[in-house]
Parts: structure tokens; sequence; C-alpha cells
């Protein structure tokens, strides 16, 4: 089993859970911080958020670009937390790696077959979703294309899969964190909040995938989450947050 080193905190292997949160998308300064400190507090050791957001319809809020990072750069120095973003586009990585400890390649990238290979180049650990509607096979061979290209630091993220069912509004492909287990030596991520699309089931989705042997969770959290313009719905609060981060340090005692 691979582990990954992230400023000392490693994922994958044999590793406790690792814990990533922050907002959807950095949208205010005031309350990225706070919610670093929160999701800090928390027990969280990775700070996300988005400065370039994919939005299904134009003319919703994309990110604060540029400003963002900048933000975010602050949280990481004044919090200790090293920083996950998505990049959607080549001509972006340069900027975002300045800031990001990590790169997040989002689901509806999986298969921008430029962009995995231009990170296959870079020597930054890659968060890589699974697509919504690809296979494992598929997925894997995303991973693959970024290894192939020189960078081993992939981090598989199952997010949930488009299908009939809108009850979860991609529902959860739990059966895929023992099925990658088997096929493959790379740290495992799960992502509940793009999976629920609804804060109540957020937590009892995280205990599932921990119980599944994930390496770690991403999950959307704010101090202020109803005020979001981005994604607010599936949000959890730092409280909510550090239920989930006990539940996951003590579930290795079991186990
Ligand atoms: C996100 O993590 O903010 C995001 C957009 O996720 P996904 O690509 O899984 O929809
Ligand atoms: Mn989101």
């Amino acid at each position: 089993m691979k582990t990954i080193d992230i400023n000392g905190i490693k994922i994958g292997g044999g590793n406790p859970p690792v814990i990533i949160a922050g907002p959807c998308a950095v949208e205010d300064e005031e309350i990225l911080m706070k919610t670093a400190r929160d999701v800090r507090d928390a027990g969280a050791v990775m700070l996300r958020g988005g400065a370039w957001k994919p939005r299904t319809m134009p003319g919703k809020f994309e990110g604060l670009h540029e400003k963002a990072l900048e933000m975010l750069s602050k949280a990481r120095e004044k919090y200790n937390l090293p920083i996950v973003t998505e990049v959607m586009s080549t001509d972006k990585i340069d900027v975002i790696s300045k800031h990001a400890d990590v790169l997040q390649v989002g689901t509806r990238n999986m298969q921008n077959f430029d962009l995995l290979d231009r990170l296959g180049r870079i020597d930054k650990p890659v968060i890589l979703k699974r697509g919504m509607s690809a296979t494992i096979d598929e997925f894997l061979g995303a991973a693959e294309r970024i290894i192939k290209g020189g960078n081993d630091e992939v981090i598989l993220c199952l997010r949930g899969v488009r299908t009939f069912d809108h009850s979860q509004r991609y529902p959860a492909d739990l059966y895929s964190i023992p099925d990658l287990l088997s096929k493959t030596d790379l740290p495992i991520i799960f992502d509940p909040s793009h999976a629920a699309g609804k804060r109540d089931l957020v937590e009892s989705l995280c205990r599932m995938a921990i119980a599944g042997g994930v390496h770690g969770l991403i999950i959307e959290t704010s101090c202020e989450p109803d005020s979001a313009q981005c994604d607010a719905k599936q949000m959890i609060t730092p409280d909510i947050l550090a239920r989930i981060v006990e539940f996951s340090s003590k579930f290795q005692e079991i186990f």
C-alpha cells in the first residue's frame, strides 16, 4: 500500500484516516479564516476550498480565482493546514501550484487527458475524483496516465455516481471502496458531500466509508454553510465534523 506524505501528514497504507474539510468554494475571507480555525479545532488536518469552480449553468458564481488562492495561503500559514484546491485546466496549474499542497481533479475532468498528462509532470500530490459516469477501470486508467507521466502521488477519491435514484445527489459508490482496495495500492478517500447532496446524510455516509476502509474523507464544511453560494445544502458545520473525526479515529481501535 502506498503512503503519500503531505507536509508530514501521511495518507494511505496503515495510517489513520485523514480528514480534509473546508468550504465548497472560497467566498469570503472572514468566513474562510473562521472555518479553517474551526475545522482544525474539530480535528481536520487539511483545508479544502475551491478557487475555480466548475458550474453546470453559466452565470453562477465561479470562484474568486487568484484572490481565493491568496486567502487559502493565509489560512494555511495561520492554521498550519495544507491546502487542497481544484484545477480545471492546464493553464492554471502553475498559479495553483504556487499556493496549493494538493491539486484536485474534479469529477467533470477525470478524462481531461491533457490535464492528466500535465499533472503527471508536477511534483505535488493529486486528488483524482471519479468521473460521475466512469467505470472503475476508466478511473484507474486516468490515475495511470498521471503516474505514467512521472507523478506517482495520486489519491483516488470516490464521490458518488450518476444513477436513476435522486434520493441522493450522486448515490454513494461504497462498494467501490473494497473493490479499489483489491485492485490498487493508491490511497482511497471518499467525498460524502457531493454524494449526499444534503447535510443530514453526510455523517452516516462517512461512517459507512470509514467502515469500508477508506484512507481519508474530504468533507464540505463551513462555519456559515447557509450563506454559501455554492453547495450550501450539503455543507456541514464544524460540530458535526468533530463527531466524524472522533468516530474515524476510534474505528482504527476496533478493526
Ligand atoms: C468539489 O469538490 O467542490 C467538486 C466540485 O466536486 P466534484 O468534482 O466531485 O463534483
Ligand atoms: Mn462542492
